[in-house]
């Protein structure tokens, strides 16, 4: 394919601003980097953009974990529903072509009946035997045609409707990708949301109780500091385990952002909350950490987690915003604890900053 001079020239303006911005921040050279970068340098994402400006203006770099944020976020989405949109248009060309057979078929079934309104027609108006037998003749042909053309249909809707099945499980696996977070194999924060809307509207309706529990690592930013990002995203991967093997299966279990996991729980009240987060830090917290590699000792991390249960006014902004503001009670009261909203602990105001520096 060649690239128009103008487009040649206006990509690679593109690429040196993105790599200006690699040199100018120090930052690795990698595919993942150059690809948040120039998406930048294009600005044809206003999000991506504001999310890189608020991260400068925030701290002035952006770190590994940032860049992972941002391309998840705003590149890597995009790339999913792409392949849902291929996906789409493979599906819909394949009903097209069903559609033309349809029409090929009910055409040839129209000339069919109407050489049989003729035949008829014939033979009512004749007596001698030749034209009898011509009639007939042509009728027989006419089935046969018919019949040949019925077998062709049939094996072509018939390969159609394998294509259709296989670009169903494709579309069921695409869907399913882009509504999980890839590290950790939870849902994603995208999936939360709307299960939260739903299991909301569900409690309000039938009167039962939803409770929300959002967790937190300590101090991870120190064990990515000491032991490297690679080893914190398999912490990451084992607060996720935790989290699985503590929950059933009305439960929504999701990775809210960064090192942050929330959890849904309908039908359950604020005590049995409280004891499935329990479960999960102390599951987390009985894990001793080894490097896989090394097989080096890397001590152990824990989970501060707040607990909130849903209440009549409740949107889920401000049910996440009490599940927030107690887990920064479990912050503020020494981490490595849960934090209901009855908890005296919980009364002082304040907040861990999770919902207001996500909710936009
Ligand atoms: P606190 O106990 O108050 O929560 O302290 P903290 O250090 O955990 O809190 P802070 O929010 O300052 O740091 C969060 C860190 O989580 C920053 C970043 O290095 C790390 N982080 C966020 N997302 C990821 C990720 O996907 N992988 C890894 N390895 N680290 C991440
Ligand atoms: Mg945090
Ligand atoms: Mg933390």
């Amino acid at each position: 394919m060649t690239v128009p001079r103008d487009e040649h020239a206006r990509t690679l303006a593109f690429a040196e601003i993105a790599l200006n911005q690699i040199r100018a921040l120090a930052e690795p050279a990698t595919p993942r980097n150059f690809a948040v970068w120039y998406h930048y340098a294009t600005g044809y994402n206003p999000a991506l953009n504001r999310a890189i400006n608020q991260a400068l203006e925030d701290k002035r770099v952006l770190a590994d974990a940032d860049l992972e944020q941002i391309y998840d976020t705003y590149i890597a989405t995009t790339q999913v529903s792409d392949s849902v949109d291929t996906v789409g248009s493979r599906v819909l060309d394949e009903i097209k072509q069903v559609l033309a057979m349809i029409d090929a078929a009910s055409g040839s079934t129209t000339s069919y009946s109407e050489s049989l309104a003729d035949a008829s027609a014939k033979l009512a108006a004749t007596s001698d035997r030749d034209t009898l037998r011509a009639v007939i003749e042509r009728l027989i042909e006419g089935t046969r045609e018919m019949e040949v053309h019925n077998r062709k249909l049939e094996a072509s809707l018939s390969t159609s409707k394998q294509e259709i099945e296989q670009l169903q499980e494709n579309l069921a696996v695409v869907r399913t990708e882009s509504q999980t977070d890839a590290l950790t194999g939870l849902a994603n924060r995208k999936l939360f949301d709307n299960a939260l809307i739903k299991a909301i509207a569900e409690a309000k309706a039938k009167g039962e109780p939803l409770s929300l529990l959002m967790a937190d690592v300590d101090y991870f930013k120190l064990f990515n500091d000491k032991f490297g990002h690679q080893t914190g995203d398999q912490v990451l991967r084992l607060v996720a385990q935790a989290m699985k093997q503590n929950v059933n299966s009305e439960h929504v279990a999701a990775r809210y952002g960064g090192e942050e996991f929330v959890i849904a729980l309908p039908k359950t009240v604020l005590r049995s909350a409280i004891a499935v987060a329990d479960q999960i830090r102390r599951a987390v917290m009985a894990k001793e950490l080894m490097k896989r590699s090394s097989g080096e000792r890397l001590g152990r991390v824990t989970l501060s987690v707040g607990v909130a249960l849903l209440r009549a006014a409740d949107t889920p902004q401000s049910l996440v915003g009490r599940a927030d503001k107690c887990l920064y009670a479990a912050k503020r009261n020494g981490r490595n604890r849960v934090i209901c909203e009855t908890d005296p602990a919980a009364g002082q105001a304040g907040s861990a900053g999770l919902v207001n520096a996500r909710v936009a």
